[in-house]
């Protein structure tokens, strides 16, 4: 087959303690998937499932320990907010994939960024339009070494925390979601037919907030990995 242009490079992350590295088909997101999150950003968690986003999977930033990842502030936004998540990675793809047979599904775990432009996602809202402005712009997607289930497990406990300039802005527990890991992959495979390569964030806990540059952020899900980038 002759491309009529040359083929964009195919997204992909790092592999933790490996020279492969994971190709990045879609990245599929969870919105106010803790409840002290979706309370914090005006929404009733008692009356509201969480729901699903998009981000491109060129998006994603590898951010791997012990090289300096600077992350650009993006155009069109003066409200540039992280949100700490643990990232599914699927291995095997599937479509109405029982609760009780995701975990055959999910290659790895890792820890990723949903870099948000919350004064556009706040304009979207109030107008009912789509959030792709807001949260699938380039470099949306910081994410550390993906982790095999082989060396993790699946965590379905633990801290998950940020940090700006070393003080503690997000720390809560990966018990805490409202859907866990294996509810959010049935329920999303029940939408979208899920393939390897495809990688989910879970959502963030409270405490979300702006970024400036200059800021340097770590994040972490205890028992699978951390990230530490700065903003340029
Ligand atoms: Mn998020």
């Amino acid at each position: 087959m002759e491309f009529a242009i040359v083929p964009p490079a195919q997204a992909a992350i790092p592999v933790a303690g490996s020279a492969a590295v994971f190709p990045v088909r879609r990245i599929y997101c969870v919105g106010r998937n803790y409840a002290a999150h979706a309370r914090e950003m005006g929404a009733d968690p008692s009356r509201e499932a969480p729901f699903f986003f998009c981000k491109p999977a060129d998006a994603a930033v590898p951010v791997v320990p012990g090289v300096p990842t600077a992350l650009p502030y993006p155009a069109s936004t003066k409200d540039f907010h992280y949100e700490a998540e643990l990232v599914v990675a699927i291995g095997l793809g599937g479509a109405d994939i029982p609760v009780e047979a995701v975990p055959g599904h999910i290659w790895g775990y890792t820890v990723g960024l949903d870099m948000t432009r919350r004064d556009l996602q706040a304009a979207l809202k109030a107008k009912g339009h789509p959030w792709e402005a807001a949260k699938a712009f380039d470099r949306s997607a910081p994410i550390a070494p993906l982790v095999p289930v082989a060396a993790c497990g699946h965590p379905q406990a633990g801290a998950i925390w940020l940090t700006v300039n070393g003080r503690r802005r997000q720390q809560g527990d990966l018990g805490e979601m409202i859907w866990s890991v294996a509810e959010i992959v049935a329920r999303l495979s029940t939408l979208f037919r899920l393939e390897p390569g495809d990688l989910i964030f879970t959502g963030t806990p409270e405490g979300v907030g702006p970024v400036v540059p200059g800021d340097a952020i770590e994040a972490g899900v205890e028992g699978v990995g951390r990230l530490a980038l700065a903003i340029a």
